[in-house]
């Protein structure tokens, strides 16, 4: 019989139930005792549904109240010292993870290359101790439900170091929780456990390759001294680097990832590296949204169980990272609903799937893979699109001829001013939208409140006296949203949340047919603001790669063609706004840098594939259209000679969150094209002060030339007040005046 299981099931609950409990808990509504009493009807509901899908083993732990790596460092006493000496509980445990009156919260980071968000582990001199029985109460609780499928599921001791901040002595940090790990997992096996699934996915990742030495230490280490408990080395995202080596861990199972990290998984296993171990194989996509193809996954396991002692079936990846269930989506397409997989679907594929491998005759399998076969030949997917080689990518004239055709038509002076797009959405802006959403106020209504919002907004930039000017965003909720409900081939869910941190969901939208441009996306509101003012007003779009990085994207074609579609369909748009007279257009790509893949080896051809479908976007404009782009995020170093090759005429940058590492950057590398790096971070509501503005022009000046510098906030300014806006705004041009008079310009 094939075993199944997962690796984690998501937290927000179908209608975000986990959502609202935890933040009526935050705003006083909702008692301590009433916290946790939901929490564990809702964990105990996760819990039976996946008993209810036929899983072996059901993971427990997973649940959180905000983060998984956070309940770790509660749990082994890892306090940020601005919080020291408090009791330990669930006040504190928020605390670190939102801040309170007095201290700032710990920082947040990505979790490896998806948009989930985990809380910086902060170490200090203390030595690590046990504060509770987190991972035992759990699992006690869990087996009263489901009896001994319950696998406990913790992260791995190195991969909590190497994510962790303030560690001095790698090695000593990790010696110094081995105690800890050996009783949790003591306390686990004397209750019943069997496998204890032990994340380490910082063993996909190139830093993973210098960690050899520790998870043999490591390892050893449990084997000895646990020697009952039966470790599952999961990993995930990627391949496994160093298999050759790492297959010898002694522990009694591997978790690999058959759908990232594919082809060198499969080599792997293929080479007999783990043929005496049991393999928890991921071979359904923990991280899109599509019904998996069976006929492959099906000859794909097959072979892999010839390599192996035994293999257990699983997602990729803990299902944290999709939505919970297609069901409610009763306004789709059903042939696209039949081609969706959530959390729930996934797990049926998995049954289906070991079902399958039975021999058992299965309508439900066949009907699975006609579905499949439907929505690979749909319409929507088979567009004929614009033919790519005859699309310029390349501007007509390099940069500097550019640029003195650009600046005899925009005169504007040095060190131009200007805003990275957005202005505050107040909560009125907020209260209207939703007004409108309800039908409660008329299109009209509402076209007329955004009309009145632009142009107060012209009218305050002027009165800063603001050089290139911007309409607001007062349309838009969501930079990606906004195009996603706007091109064809995209859907937005009713129900399609995912957990981006604590509390925070996000509902991206679905890419699921070919993307065209069928209908103008920004013209109205950019061609209004222009008519209101004779500065420049920026257009103002977001590239190929943020959009697709924040959406579920298709995964039927290669991430280069998907990148190209919308391309295209950018290119159109920009097309419209140039002839609308728009003069200046900026293509945001804020998440370029986060799409990043995890290994060195593949980021050449991603950063290629990027910057082919940025200028497929932008080289078709005439000479005197200035192309802006705007990236968030630091450590640009590694990407720099990318973004160079974008040929955008202006790049702004955030700044803040890098501290000096920007700044230090532009100052060993030339860099010759327009640059505005922020001179003020825009993620407090503090107001600078003008001479630490003056500053932050002045200092790139050492390396960057008055010409080609711009200044600007260091992002977008939504979430910010009116007050403290206008305020830092009113720095920023003063500053950038005293600069001007001091060069005698
Ligand atoms: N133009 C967008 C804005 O100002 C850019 C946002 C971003 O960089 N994330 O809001
Ligand atoms: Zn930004």
């Amino acid at each position: 019989m094939v075993r199944i299981t997962s690796l984690g099931y998501p937290r927000l609950g179908e209608k975000r139930e986990w959502k609202k409990l935890i933040e009526n808990y935050w705003a006083g509504n909702v008692s301590r005792d009433e916290l946790e009493a939901q929490a564990k009807d809702l964990r105990l509901q996760f819990l039976k549904k996946q008993a209810d899908a036929g899983l072996d083993l059901i993971p427990v732990g997973d649940f959180s109240l905000y983060d998984h790596i956070l309940d770790l460092s509660v749990q082994f006493g890892i306090i940020p010292k601005r919080f020291a000496g408090r009791e330990v509980d669930l006040d504190l445990y928020f605390d670190i993870a939102r801040g309170n009156k007095d201290n700032v919260a710990s920082s947040m980071k990505k979790w490896f290359n998806t948009n989930y968000h985990y809380i910086v582990p902060e170490w200090s001199k203390s030595k690590p101790k046990l504060t509770n029985q987190r991972l035992l109460n759990l699992y006690l609780e869990a087996r009263q439900v489901i009896g001994d499928r319950a696998k406990p599921v913790i992260t791995g001791p190195i991969t909590y170091v190497a994510l962790s901040a303030g560690v001095e002595d790698f090695t000593a940090a990790v010696k110094s929780l081995l105690p800890l790990y050996k009783q949790i997992f003591t306390e686990l096996v004397q209750a019943g456990a069997t496998y204890i699934q032990v994340d380490e996915p910082i063993f996909v990742t190139d830093e993973g390759a210098n960690l050899l030495e520790a998870a043999r230490f490591v390892y050893d280490y449990f084997s000895k001294e646990v020697p009952q408990a039966q470790l599952i080395f999961q990993t995930y995202f990627e391949a496994l680097i160093n298999a050759d080596k790492l297959a010898q861990l002694p522990v009694v199972a591997f978790g690999l990832d058959f759908v990232h990290g594919l082809d060198e998984n499969l080599a792997a296993v293929q080479a007999g590296l783990f043929k005496n171990k049991t393999v928890f194989a991921g071979v359904v996509d923990g991280r899109n949204v599509w019904a998996n193809d069976f006929e492959t996954t099906s000859a794909l396991v097959k072979s892999l169980q010839e390599h192996v002692g035994e293999l257990v079936l699983q997602p990729s990846c803990s299902l944290l990272h999709v939505p919970v269930t297609t069901k409610n989506e009763t306004e789709l397409d059903a042939v696209l609903k039949n081609g969706l997989a959530f959390a729930d679907e996934k797990l049926a594929e998995i049954k289906l799937l070991a079902e399958h491998l039975e021999g058992e005759v299965n309508s439900a399998y066949e009907q699975h893979v006609a579905d499949f076969n439907a929505l690979q030949e749909a319409d929507f997917r088979n567009v004929s699109l614009e033919n790519l080689a005859d699309v310029p990518r390349q501007r007509q004239h390099d940069y500097k001829v550019r640029r003195r055709i650009q600046q005899d038509k925009l005169k504007l002076p040095i060190l131009p001013t200007t805003t990275i797009g957005s202005f505050p959405q107040s909560p009125e802006v907020r209260r209207t939208r939703l007004a409108w959403k309800r039908g409660d106020i008329t299109d009209a209504q509402y076209e007329d409140f955004i009309k009145a919002e632009i142009a107060r907004w012209i009218k305050i930039q002027e009165d800063l006296d603001i050089d290139v000017l911007v309409h607001g965003e007062f349309e838009r909720v969501d930079m990606v949203e906004f195009f996603g409900q706007k091109l064809a081939g995209f859907i937005t869910t009713k129900l399609g949340w995912v957990q981006s941190y604590g509390s925070r969901a996000v509902k991206p939208p679905i890419i699921y047919g070919d993307v065209q441009h069928i209908q103008p996306l920004t013209v109205k509101e950019t061609v209004y603001a222009q008519s209101l003012t004779n500065r420049p007003v920026k257009g103002m779009l977001t590239g190929p790669i943020t959009i697709t990085n924040w959406s579920f994207e298709r995964t039927d074609i290669s991430r280069a063609e998907l990148f190209n579609q919308i391309g295209l369909a950018i290119k159109d748009e920009i097309k419209l706004l140039e002839e609308a007279g728009i003069a200046i257009i900026q293509v945001d790509e804020a998440a370029l840098r986060e799409g990043l893949p995890l290994r060195k080896a593949k980021q050449k051809a991603y950063l290629d594939d990027a910057v082919k479908a940025f200028r497929i976007a932008t080289s078709s404009v005439k000479d005197d259209t200035q192309i802006h782009t705007h990236m968030c995020y630091s450590k640009f170093d590694e990407i720099i000679d990318s973004i160079r090759e974008l040929d955008a005429d202006v790049i702004s940058i955030e700044t803040s969150r890098s501290h000096g590492d920007i700044i230090e950057t532009f100052e060993t590398v030339v860099y010759p094209l327009g640059i505005g790096l922020g001179v003020y971070d825009i993620h407090s509501p503090r107001v600078p002060t003008k001479e630490e503005v003056i500053k932050n022009i002045e200092r790139p000046l050492n390396q960057l030339s008055l010409e080609q510098f711009w200044v600007n906030p260091d992002c977008g300014l939504k979430t910010r007040r009116e007050p403290e806006t206008v305020a830092a705004l009113e720095i920023l041009v003063a500053a950038t005046k005293d600069v001007r008079a001091k060069f005698g310009k």
